[in-house]
């Protein structure tokens, strides 16, 4: 591996000097990025100072001072333990010298991984580390992510930020809403635009889309999202249920559908990805509105994926399965009120039920997301991926 930028970690940020205020933002893309790494890899770990040196550090540690030294030299290699050792939790630096060629960049003075990224080059930044491996290619690609103050929508929304993607956020919780975006802000340094609305009224997901594509001159990704329907047995529900499901599940996906695929058209080029569930696969016990509702997103997928297929659209479901967010307290709630037993009992037996024995982060559904959006997915049109831990049994 070769990189380009030069990143400064310390765990301690009170000690920050001005050209290390980036380090927040990098710790957290650090972990995120090499928690499945193998054996690899890098980098290099010294108390002290910065890529050309100091006059208290050896100089030895500063192996790309100079341009005369091949960057081998610098390099030292370490077991992916470094990551749980106290290295990270010391007072320390850790230096990660990125170099590409042999000229070192400081990222660090940049006030963001975008800015970094744009600075060095789309083929290294700061919180695109991992992109060297795979690159996404999503820099500077314009999001949608619907429904995205909480939980899932929320994990992809931050994660498409990560990769260096602009955002256009909506829910109907203009104070979560916010902090979303202000995270995505902060963290990754990407433009986002929020407005608050129900995704089920069809006239405000046009006024939004329109509202985005006017703010950002295009619209490469629609991740579609909404809440699930209520938990109930079958003769519990009314036929208001069904009809609040239909809008909510299937009616909210046909409306970002209608208003974002012509700009795609235009452009050749999408990825529309409804977020729907497991259930769409195998029937979830007491989630009979959305068994029955979000099978319907299949068809269209399936569809959409006929049609705009010409246009370098692609269409893909994602299906959690059980996820830690709020929906599945909800969840375990109405399995607790079934069977006269405690939410927390039901939580577990969500979680025994899994292959993984564990319910899935957040974002661990959003990695999946952010895939299917990326250059690396540009083949896969017409499918439904699980993130479900196995939960789904079928061949
Ligand atoms: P969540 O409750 O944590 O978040 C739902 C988000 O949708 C919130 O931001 C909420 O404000 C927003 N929202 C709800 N209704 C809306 C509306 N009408 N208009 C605009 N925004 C609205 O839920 P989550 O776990 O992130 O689930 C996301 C989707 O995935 C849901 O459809 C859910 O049913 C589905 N799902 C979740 C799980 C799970 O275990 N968490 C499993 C399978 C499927």
């Amino acid at each position: 591996q070769s990189f380009r930028a030069m990143w400064n970690v310390r765990r301690n940020d009170q000690h920050f000097s001005r050209t290390h205020h980036i380090f927040p933002v990098f710790y957290d893309e650090f972990q995120r990025a090499f928690k499945d790494v193998g054996d690899l890899l890098i980098l290099m770990t010294v108390q002290g100072h910065n890529a050309a040196g100091s006059q208290n550090q050896p100089r030895e540690h500063a192996p790309f001072a100079s341009n005369k030294l091949p960057i081998e030299q610098g390099i030292k290699v370490f077991d992916r333990h470094i990551l749980k050792s106290d290295v990270l939790k010391s007072k320390h630096f850790l230096h990660l010298w990125c170099a590409h060629g042999s000229v070192p960049v400081r990222a660090a003075k940049y006030s963001s991984p975008a800015k970094a990224s744009e600075a060095c080059g789309s083929e290294c930044c700061l919180g695109k580390i991992y992109t060297h491996r795979m690159d996404t290619g999503l820099q500077n690609r314009v999001a949608i992510v619907a429904a995205s103050s909480k939980g899932i929508g929320r994990a992809t929304a931050l994660a498409l930020a990560a990769e260096g993607t602009k955002l256009a956020l909506c829910a109907r919780n203009a104070d979560l809403l916010n902090q979303v975006a202000e995270e995505a802000r902060t963290l990754h340094g990407v433009e986002v635009y929020t407005d608050t609305l129900d995704v089920a009224e069809d006239d405000r997901v046009r006024q939004f889309v329109e509202a985005v594509h006017h703010r950002f001159g295009r619209i490469d990704i629609c991740v579609t999202n909404a809440g699930g329907p209520p938990a109930k047995p079958f003769a519990a529900t009314t036929m208001a249920d069904w009809d609040g499901a239909y809008q909510l599940n299937l009616r909210s996906i046909v409306s970002f559908a209608h208003a974002v695929l012509p700009h795609m058209q235009q452009q050749r080029w999408g990825r529309f990805i409804p977020i729907t569930s497991v259930a769409v696969k195998q029937p979830v016990l007491e989630l009979v509105l959305s068994n029955a509702v979000r099978t319907g997103v299949l068809g269209l997928v399936r569809s959409l994926a006929t049609q705009y297929g010409p246009h370098n659209i692609t269409v893909n479901n994602v299906g959690p399965g059980y996820t830690a967010t709020d929906r599945i307290k909800d969840l375990a709630q109405a399995n607790a009120q079934a069977t006269g037993r405690s939410a927390a009992e039901c939580e577990a037996d969500l979680a025994r039920d899994v292959p993984l024995r564990r319910l899935a982060k957040p974002e661990e559904v959003a990695d999946a997301i952010v895939w299917l959006a990326s250059e690396r997915a540009a083949y896969i049109t017409g499918q439904t991926i699980l993130v479900d831990g196995g939960v789904y049994r079928g061949l």
